[in-house]
């Protein structure tokens, strides 16, 4: 399936058994997370674990 990237606007190419959580690295160099709200599936940029930087 074809669904657009919510940063740059373009078309990304995800694979039809996507699973939410799944990650897609887009082109523009985000990486994003596969979502799903009901029968839709959608992205959003991945906001990535948080680290902790402290060590
Ligand atoms: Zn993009």
């Amino acid at each position: 399936m074809r669904l657009r990237c919510p940063i740059c606007g373009a078309p990304v190419e995800v694979p039809d058994d996507a699973m939410p959580g799944e990650l897609v690295e887009h082109d523009c160099g985000v990486v994003l997370e596969v979502v799903r709200s009901g029968d839709e599936i959608s992205l959003r940029p991945f906001q990535g674990v948080e680290e902790d930087w402290g060590e």
